[in-house]
């Protein structure tokens, strides 16, 4: 067994808090910036990207940039695993990207490791990398880990998905929802928009999250796409 010793220097790591999320900490990054898989061809997001709530609203502050951006290069530092698992000492939930993704292998493997060394935290990682196959060992091995729900997130927004593949899709309301068996349905849009206790995104054993569309950007988009 590997022991790894915690090293007390101060740590760069910059960890956001999300009301949505009941206080659940994140490692976040710069939405579309670190998303290449939210690109379905030159120049064009595919469908659920184009309403996301991360490139509008308060995620253009730059007091909320700033961090995502300086965790594009903090992650690059050696000491960075070390400093993850100190910061996630005292957390029983931890949510990976509330904005942005695994833009490359060697963070994926390093976010990877972190998992591997804080089997007391429940990690949820939602992602479009499994779309570039050098990234589907690495998301195997969160996978196994019975601390880890990583779900690969759908591209459409009404509703459809890949079963097996994809762990959650976006609907334009709930009723698209109701006619399928074995899922959840987020219902934060009953509690003002917040989880309010529910965590069936952490939980391995819910195959498929079903998010219906809010936010006006989204509904624009909905609407676009049915005209
Ligand atoms: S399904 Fe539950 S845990 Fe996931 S975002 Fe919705 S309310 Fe939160």
């Amino acid at each position: 067994m590997t022991i790894h010793k915690l090293t007390k220097i101060a740590s760069t790591v910059r960890i956001s808090i999300t009301s949505k999320l009941d206080g659940i900490r994140s490692w976040s990054l710069q939405a579309l910036e670190t998303c290449p898989g939210s690109i379905e061809s030159p120049g064009v997001l595919v469908d659920a990207c184009k309403g996301c709530y991360a490139t509008t609203g308060n995620y253009n502050y730059p007091n909320v940039k700033a961090p995502r951006a300086a965790n594009k290069e903090d992650w690059q530092r050696v000491e960075w695993c070390d400093d993850m698992v100190r910061e996630l000492m005292n957390d029983e939930y931890f949510r990976w990207l509330d904005s942005g993704d695994l833009y490359s292998l060697a963070l994926a493997e390093k976010v990877l490791e972190v998992m591997q060394r804080t089997p007391w935290v429940k990690h949820w990682l939602p992602t479009r990398m499994h779309k570039f196959p050098k990234f589907r060992m690495v998301f195997d091995q969160m996978r196994a880990l019975p601390n880890v729900s990583v779900r690969f997130s759908a591209d459409s927004i009404d509703g459809s998905y890949m079963p097996g593949l994809h762990g959650s899709t976006i609907g334009p309301d709930a009723a698209t929802f109701e006619q399928i068996n074995g899922v959840s349905l987020c219902r934060a849009y009953e509690h003002d928009g917040k989880c309010s206790g529910c965590r069936a995104c952490w939980d391995k054993e819910i195959d498929l999250i079903c998010y219906p569309a809010h936010g006006k950007k989204m509904m624009r988009v909905i609407n676009i796409k049915a005209a």
